[in-house]
């Protein structure tokens, strides 16, 4: 068995098809006829064009009309046209007098070392994207026609060295139940087309195009990052049976789209997903989301080297909200410090940063950043059914400052004739002991809480959320934690607010029926398992619910807690 990094995940049974190594050779001849050559790179762009734009649209159509995956190569679009690029490769044929392949190759060289040089995994990940570029501009010029992948066996296995967006986009997906290649991770085009698609893909496999011939039986299993070449006929039996139960639990994973959230007998709730911009609202959406319960704009400060404008934070704020169409969307204010650093802001560095210069600290503290942002939603809140969320508050203070600061936003917005929605309403993440202890105060001035399990889980036990040493203690099973938050959910109730929970612990299987038990009104999970937690929520009574929640509040320890949970539920299953 070989091993590699699973992106895809399901299983694949079937013949390898293993394509050619790309073996380009450029010749170093000079040339004398330069108009004719910078003619002849400028025919072979004309043809790339033409073969990308019907690439995308073969793409795009196998996507269902969804043309996001579509991107890499609509960047190749862009990237052929760029004038920049295009003078660069002119001049190397018109003043160094290179062949038009070799002006290529070392113009696209260029880039692509330069973006081999960045911090950033994505960025790195587009060298790929560029180099399929060069490799098939340079093909068209030496006339070279790709391998035709339109049309494919039954259950064919791709096998590649690397699998470029125009292979993805040329081939024939129908017939393709396996993508395996040498090299490639977790945010490859491949990997991000092949889970688009539903194909299993396990990337990064060393040596695999040497290892296997043609033809060759090939199992493929994408969660694992196991590939079986040649294997013995009770290997693949076991793995059919696998197959079939993989594919039978996806299936009913997707009747849980569309589903209302609801326990066992009829008990409500709402099931809402956790999203780091504005583009996860529509995977949200598809994964049947009835809402946000938790936007992280954090995200956005992150990803450049400047502040975002109000302007912008507006637009990315109003898509999200424009796209859940009416759905509830929950914006929680910028929360950085702790374990995420924004280099720009200059922030020194602490001995405590998770006790620090953080979150709504630092927001009170830096009021003309969050103004601008607080301006920014509620400028955004005519645009949908967006609600402000506060993260790591402390105290009821820092509530009522929110509260005057959004009140004089609101008075200088009519001022100016900018529509908002004057009933926004503002909650409370409680994610620190103290809020957690005075949720009963807290809940008299907040419109809804969120509780934020991955923060109050470290601030609880005094376990930082990302020390390995200290892992074993960091449990939201702990009892200490489990008591505060079946309080939390009781203070909210008895102030008629409505609790939700945004931290990791709302999509935990053997979480729901404790908290199904203590009341909670709202889920808000990883988008992606969204199908997944309503499952789980329909599997429960709240009688059967109550009775482990009984049993679990009488334990005293975090192992008792969990041993019980990890019985009962096996026990089900
Ligand atoms: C939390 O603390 O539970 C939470 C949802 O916020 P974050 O993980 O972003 O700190
Ligand atoms: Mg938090």
């Amino acid at each position: 068995m070989l091993r590699g990094i699973g992106t895809s995940k399901g299983i694949g049974i079937g013949k390898a098809l293993v394509l050619p190594k790309e073996n380009i050779v450029i010749s170093n001849k000079t040339i004398e006829d330069v108009d004719g050559e910078i003619q002849r790179f400028q025919d072979a762009t004309d043809c790339f064009i033409k073969e990308t734009e019907k690439l995308i649209e073969n793409l795009i159509n196998k996507l269902n009309g969804n043309d996001r995956n579509a991107a890499v190569l609509k960047n190749q679009l862009y990237l052929v046209k760029d004038v920049e690029l295009i003078k660069g490769i002119e001049s190397s044929i018109r003043d160094k007098k290179l062949n038009g392949e070799a002006a290529v190759d070392e113009t696209c060289n260029g880039l692509i070392s330069m973006f081999a040089g960045m911090d950033s995994e994505a960025m790195r990940q587009r060298v790929a994207d560029i180099e399929d570029m060069k490799n098939r501009l340079i093909r068209i010029m030496q006339g070279i026609t790709d391998i035709d992948l339109t049309r494919l066996p039954d259950n064919t296995i791709i096998i590649a060295e690397e699998i470029h967006p125009s292979v993805t986009a040329s081939m024939d997906t129908e017939h393709v139940v396996g993508i395996i290649s040498e090299r490639g991770g977790e945010t490859s085009h491949a990997s991000i087309l092949a889970r688009a698609l539903e194909i299993p893909a396990v990337l990064s496999v060393k040596d695999i195009c040497s290892l296997v011939n043609n033809g060759d039986e090939i199992i493929v299993d994408g969660a694992y990052g196991e590939v079986f070449v040649s294997p013995i006929e009770r290997t693949i039996r076991i793995y059919e049976k696998k197959k079939a139960q993989y594919e039978e639990s996806v299936r009913e994973l997707k009747e849980f789209i569309n589903k209302q959230t609801e326990s066992a007998d009829g008990h409500r709730y709402m099931l809402a997903a956790n999203i780091g911009n504005a583009e996860e609202a529509a995977k949200a959406v598809a994964n049947g989301a009835e809402g946000v319960g938790l936007f992280r704009t954090e995200f956005l400060f992150m990803n450049g080297n400047s502040m975002p404008t109000e302007q912008q934070q507006f637009e990315e704020y109003k898509k999200a909200a424009v796209l859940l169409k009416g759905k509830p969307l929950t914006i929680r204010t910028l929360d950085i410090g702790g374990d995420k650093d924004i280099p720009y802001m200059g922030l020194t560095k602490e001995t405590n940063p998770f006790l620090g210069y953080r979150a709504i600290r630092f927001c009170l503290d830096r009021v003309d950043i969050f103004t601008t942002q607080l301006k920014a939603i509620l400028r955004a809140s005519a645009y949908g059914n967006i609600r402000i969320l506060i993260p790591m508050v402390t105290s009821l203070s820092e509530i009522l400052a929110v509260k005057r600061l959004v009140k004089g936003i609101c008075k200088s917005l009519d001022k100016d004739d900018i529509k908002y929605d004057k009933d926004i309403k503002i909650g409370v993440m409680i994610e620190t002991p103290a809020a957690a202890v005075m949720a009963d105060v807290l809940a008299g001035e907040a419109d809804f809480f969120s509780i934020g399990t991955n923060d109050l889980t470290q601030y609880m036990l005094a376990v930082d959320r990302g020390n390995e040493n200290v892992a074993y203690l960091y449990s939201v099973f702990n009892p200490a934690v489990l008591r505060v938050i079946k309080n939390i959910i009781d203070c909210a109730h008895e102030k008629s607010i409505e609790v939700g929970m945004c931290g990791e612990a709302a999509g935990n299987e053997y979480m729901i029926p404790l908290l199904i038990a203590m009341g909670l009104d709202e889920f808000s999970v990883t988008y992606s398992k969204v199908p997944e937690t309503r499952k789980n929520i329909a599997s429960w009574t709240i009688k059967e619910s109550l009775s482990i929640l009984d049993t679990v509040l009488g334990f005293s320890e975090e192992k008792e807690v969990s041993n019980y949970l990890n019985d009962y539920i096996m026990g089900r299953h």
